[in-house]
């Protein structure tokens, strides 16, 4: 890029998220210029807009400039990305794929904060960015980089094919872990608070379905519990209760500012087991990609326009919990 050229990122200004100008760096060896056309909307982005960090991690686009040492990616092709966007790459971590927990990592909202997918450009390195596989469409492809992926490593390294799995939640990533459950052989059972999204959640893969008022109703208890949403279920209802079996796996997704209270002697006696998924590390993140893609599993979506007024219906609709399933912000 001969010179500086400024462009808009979006970010929080005294509470609502405005267009603010950043100018593309200069690329590095391994930088690649990707121009977005689509991002998905996270409630991690709400969560920092009082930061005013540029906002966006789950951005889709057109690569338009590549450093002169990238062999991965060429202008033209399509790249996906913006959560995790470097490590090390020497650590024990990084050495056993596991790159999302390296002590030197950058991911969205920890450092790099003026580079986000809520604009019209993001910089990433090149073997931080996937590749899109064909035939999943860029509009589908951007909810995956942080929401399917989040819910995929949840569940593939810990779900078995013939096994029964829980799902809290229908919302961003409920949806999707109800589709990419039942892709991995599970039987899925949908707990949610609202009697409206039962047909829907059927219609995922859902095989049974409880309110959450009603879980004693179960009659045959679930493996993997994946906890979604922006709060912890009564953890009794599901641990003391038995509605996960012995031996059983919890993985809690929502990060609500909350100590998680579970319930010590039945976690011992019972022997449940508590994992976390921070996305997934880059192996996986492809993986989930092509997964998604060769099983025809798709967000549902939402559009709006990539600009402040689009970016604030967005973030109103999911603020107030109506957004079905998940906000997709398009290019003009
Ligand atoms: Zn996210
Ligand atoms: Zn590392």
């Amino acid at each position: 890029m001969a010179a500086a050229k400024s462009y808009p990122v979006y970010r929080g200004v005294e509470g609502t998220v405005k267009q603010t100008p950043t100018e593309i760096p200069a690329l590095g060896p391994k930088d690649v210029l990707v121009k977005i056309t689509h991002t998905g909307v996270c409630g991690t982005d709400l969560a920092y807009i009082p930061y005013g960090v540029a906002l966006g991690h789950e951005g889709v686009g057109i690569v338009e400039e590549v450093g002169g040492m990238v062999t991965q990616f060429k202008v033209g092709d399509r790249a996906g990305g913006g959560y995790h966007r470097n490590s090390c790459g020497n650590c024990s971590y990084c050495l056993s794929g596991q790159d999302i927990w390296c002590y030197d990592r950058t991911i969205f909202g920890e450092k790099d904060y003026s580079n986000g997918t809520f604009g019209e450009y993001f910089v990433g390195t090149e073997t931080y960015l996937h590749k899109i596989p064909e035939g999943l469409a860029s509009e589908h492809a951007a909810p995956l980089q942080c929401a399917g992926a989040t819910v995929y490593n949840a569940l593939v390294d810990t779900v078995k094919p013939f096994e029964r799995v829980g799902i809290v939640g229908i919302g961003g990533l409920g949806h999707l872990a109800i589709q990419i459950a039942r892709k991995l052989g599970a039987e899925v059972v949908v707990f949610s608070t609202s009697r409206d999204k039962e047909q829907e959640a059927r219609n995922f893969g859902a095989s049974e379905f409880y309110l959450l008022s009603e879980t004693e109703k179960i009659t045959k208890p679930v493996k993997t519990l994946v906890v979604t949403g922006n709060r912890y279920p009564d953890w009794d209802k599901f641990l003391v209760k038995g509605v996960v079996a012995r031996a059983g796996t919890v993985v809690p997704l929502a990060a609500p500012e909350a100590k998680m209270e579970l319930p010590a002697w039945k976690m011992f006696f019972e022997g449940y087991n508590v994992r976390s998924s921070l996305v997934a590390s880059r192996g996986k993140h492809n993986e989930m990609l092509e997964f998604c893609a060769s099983h025809g599993i798709v967000p549902v979506i939402e559009k709006f326009e990539l600009n402040e007024t689009g970016i604030a219906e967005a973030v109103g609709k999911l603020t107030s919990n109506k957004m079905r399933y998940r906000g997709v912000l398009v290019a003009s």
